[in-house]
């Protein structure tokens, strides 16, 4: 194509999400030119890139991510990789957060997405304008360095990789005001440390209220792990009990329990989630639902019907994150690029409301719309088919359910196995 019709693409956050789509784009020269990728921070990587501090950092931005001191990753390497590009073999399965950063620095790297990022620069604001290429909207992005200095460039495509683990969700507790100890969230907790000799209530029971509460028993803490799901069977260590949910905190400070049993504590640590937070769009604009826990309608989990040239990608949750971008990327250059043909914006209408409405049905909250545990194969697949690119290997499946499991069973050493794949559909001890 002339160097006037290749499509322009702009991509929000230099995270694993926005790397693979400057990968995919760098890829066909034929259709798109290269991408911008703006970064917020000075480095790729996104919730990789553990910082020590809380809040802001020194140069006042607000630090973005979640990431704690002694964080090992909860899949193997094996089944977080791209499919196109393994980790170190001689590296464990299950890896500290710094080879993951590392792991992405080189990935960015070896596909030469660096030269594509501006760095230290924040989208702040996009909206559609007219003077799309084929027939679709145009995107003016709006962006600022650290000078205060702004600048605004016309795109045909945006891609959303902000990621979603960075704003704090947390839920209202009557009388919480009246709470006397510390009360923080999960995205400002670092190390366990502060914490020994202290009585912490930790809020939630998922892969992060469980493994900080881990941390929190071996410096000597007192853990009340509080949670609303069926009581948890496998060990835990001594110095962790587990509470029902939090009802209120009283008018002396202490923390009361559905079961009407009560903690004074010293902590309250909220590992309760993240909201979805997207300052730099106007939802109704884009004919939007963004609330904490859902972004509706989206077709295929990725485009407002009425803007199919804008993507976010990985939204879902409970899925096998790098894969799972990899297979969605793909999917939407394609249908950008023209291989895969959209339906109309009512049929994509229909359809999302159609699945919502199934999901309601079959007992599914409305704030668990976007979890796809389960769903997240076969979803991949269709894209795949639809795309015609390489489906997930069967072992991408087989290996992250298999964790699943043993988390459940061991989800104090389930990190000390090591796998090896065999082949596309086996992997062994
Ligand atoms: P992010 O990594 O969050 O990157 C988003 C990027 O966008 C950031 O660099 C940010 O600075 C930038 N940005 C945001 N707003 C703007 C803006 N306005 N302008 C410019 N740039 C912007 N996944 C696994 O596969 N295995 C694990 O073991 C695992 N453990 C996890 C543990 C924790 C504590 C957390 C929080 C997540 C974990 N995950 C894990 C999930 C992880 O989030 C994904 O693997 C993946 O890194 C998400 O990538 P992303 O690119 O979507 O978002």
């Amino acid at each position: 194509l002339p160097e006037r019709r290749m499509l322009r693409v702009a991509v929000i956050g230099a995270g694993a999400a926005g790397l693979c789509v400057a990968r995919h784009v760098l890829s066909r020269p034929d259709v798109f030119a290269p991408p911008v990728v703006f970064e917020l921070s000075g480095h790729v990587g996104g919730t990789w890139c553990y910082e020590e501090g809380a809040g802001r950092s020194e140069d006042g931005r607000r630090i973005h991510s979640s990431m704690y001191r002694d964080l090992r990753t909860n899949l193997p390497k094996e089944v977080m990789m791209f499919p196109d590009f393994p980790f170190d073999p001689h590296l464990s399965s299950f890896l500290p957060h710094q080879e993951v950063r590392n792991y992405l620095e080189q990935y960015c790297q070896e596909h030469e997405v660096g030269p594509r990022i501006r760095f230290n620069t924040a989208v702040e604001k996009v909206t559609p304008a007219p003077g799309g290429r084929r027939g679709r909207t145009a995107w003016e992005v709006k962006s600022s360095d650290p000078s205060g200095c702004q600048r605004t460039d016309v795109f045909d495509s945006v891609f959303v990789c902000s990621g979603h683990y960075s704003d704090p969700y947390i839920p209202d507790i009557p009388g919480i005001a009246n709470f006397k100890g510390k009360v923080l969230h999960s995205h400002d907790y670092r190390y366990a440390e502060p914490f020994s000799a202290l009585s912490v209530v930790v809020l939630g029971a998922k892969a992060s209220g469980l493994d900080i509460s881990i941390e929190l028993a071996s410096v000597g803490a007192q853990v009340f792990l509080s949670h609303g799901n069926a009581r948890l069977t496998f060990p835990l260590p001594s110095g962790i009990q587990q509470s029902p949910v939090v009802t209120e905190v009283d008018e002396d400070g202490n923390v009361c329990f559905q079961d009407g049993s009560v903690a004074s504590a010293d902590v309250l640590m909220f590992c309760t989630g993240y909201k979805f937070k997207y300052p730099f769009l106007d939802a109704a604009q884009l004919g939007l639902d963004i609330q904490d826990h859902l972004v509706s309608p989206l077709y295929l989990f990725m485009m407002p019907p009425a803007f199919p040239s804008l993507f976010f990608i990985g939204i879902c949750k409970i899925i096998c994150p790098f894969p799972h971008f990899n297979c969605q990327v793909q999917f939407a250059l394609a249908a950008l690029g023209g291989g895969v043909t959209l339906p109309s914006r009512s049929q994509m209408e229909d359809e999302v409301r159609r699945q919502q409405q199934d999901r309601l049905d079959q007992g599914v909250q409305q704030r668990h719309l976007l979890v796809l545990d389960q769903l997240q194969w076969d979803y991949c697949d269709a894209l795949a088919r639809a795309a015609n690119f390489t489906p997930l290997p069967p072992v991408v499946r087989s290996l992250y359910q298999e964790t699943w499991r043993q988390r459940r069973i061991h989800p104090q050493n389930y990190r000390r196995r090591n796998y090896r794949l065999v082949s596309d559909s086996r992997w062994e001890l």
